[in-house]
């Protein structure tokens, strides 16, 4: 299949504005119109897809998070050969540390969690060998002379940078209930309105977890009314996430499928992925201004875009889906943990 067929879907975006987890648009083509600088010749993306970072109150007892339990039953069913060690919770922790040794996690191993492309076409991912990564990385620091090690280092360094880099306020939600509460949960470990912030703050959106939701759902409840219903009943005056929590805990609730959509939105900030448009600058000579929007590495500065994309509303049905995947992760876990213990046995 031709790829730039791939990266054109990609641009079939939707934003989602949730107070302070309004997230970006999609910037798959770099805006270079204001940069004066000279830039090299090849735009480079750099997808994600971080899946859940968030552990709802039912899921606090699980041995590990969705994501590692997966690769069990990735592992069983044959869908991969060799486990993934990266972690969403380490990429969403904000920590330095953590963070760019997800990224390199997800270089080592990408599945479907990592893409790299050169002006529109997959350079990378989890169909290449991994030794090809060396190459891309050198286009794009446009570099012959520098150790791997060191071009990784600076890969890490710009797309930690642009994980959390510091964004516009959002205008002030007249509430400040719900998106409060995830200031005080989040404290301080992301530069304010990063998308790493906005992304998780909107899985924070599913308090409870799958079990609660699956309970009380009944089989009258249909597929996609609860998206109209959400669309009239929202209260305007306050960000969507104090909105979208008000409304489904009030006594009042006069749309009973509403009670499901805290859940069902956050399941679309879990699925989504995130891409980081890139170009080097080849001039260095630049001044204050330009040096600020840049992000800079040891290798040199940089012009980016970040974008989200895969923002598609769920149906009701994924309640039932996913209560059925948790019972059989936990079920694959288990099994392939006894027959560990049995094999050091
Ligand atoms: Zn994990
Ligand atoms: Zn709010």
């Amino acid at each position: 299949m031709d790829s730039r067929l791939c990266f054109s879907d990609f641009r079939k975006h939707r934003i989602l504005h949730f107070g302070r987890a309004t997230l970006f648009h999609d910037f798959t083509i770099l805006e270079t119109k204001n940069v004066t600088a000279e830039l090299g010749d090849d735009t480079f993306s750099v997808e994600i897809k971080p899946k859940k970072g968030w552990i709802p109150f039912s899921e606090k007892c699980f041995p590990e998070c969705i994501f590692c339990m997966n690769q069990y039953l990735k592992l069983e069913t044959g869908r991969i050969t060799k486990s993934s060690s990266y972690c969403p919770k380490n990429l969403f922790s904000g920590d330095e540390m953590k963070v760019k040794k997800s990224i390199l996690s997800l270089i080592d191993n990408p599945q479907n969690n990592l893409r790299i492309f050169k002006n529109g076409i997959i350079v990378y991912d989890e169909n290449k060998d991994s030794s090809e990564v060396e190459d891309v990385m050198r286009q794009i620091f446009d570099m012959d002379n520098v150790k791997l090690e060191m071009l990784l280092k600076s890969f890490c360094e710009v797309i930690f940078k642009c994980l959390t880099r510091r964004s516009e306020p959002l205008p002030q939600c007249k509430a400040k209930l719900f998106c409060k509460w995830d200031q005080t949960i989040l404290g301080d470990s992301f530069p304010s309105g990063c998308i790493l912030e906005r992304i998780l703050s909107v899985q924070m959106l599913d308090v409870e977890g799958t079990k609660y939701y699956n309970k009380v759902l009944t089989d009258k409840i249909s597929e996609w009314g609860y998206v109209k219903n959400l669309i009239d009943e929202l209260d305007s005056k306050m960000c969507v996430k104090c909105a979208l929590l008000t409304l489904t805990n009030s006594e009042n609730l006069r749309r009973k499928d509403l009670i499901f959509a805290p859940y069902l939105v956050a399941a679309v900030a879990n699925d989504c992925s995130l891409m980081i448009t890139m170009r080097k600058v080849r001039k260095e000579k630049l001044n204050k201004i330009e040096k600020e929007e840049m992000i800079k590495c040891d290798l040199g500065y940089f012009v980016v875009n970040i974008g989200v994309f895969d923002l598609y509303p769920k149906p009701m049905s994924t309640i039932r889906k996913h209560e059925m995947r948790n019972t059989k992760l936990l079920h694959v876990y288990d099994t392939s943990r006894n027959s560990e213990k049995l094999k050091i046995n």
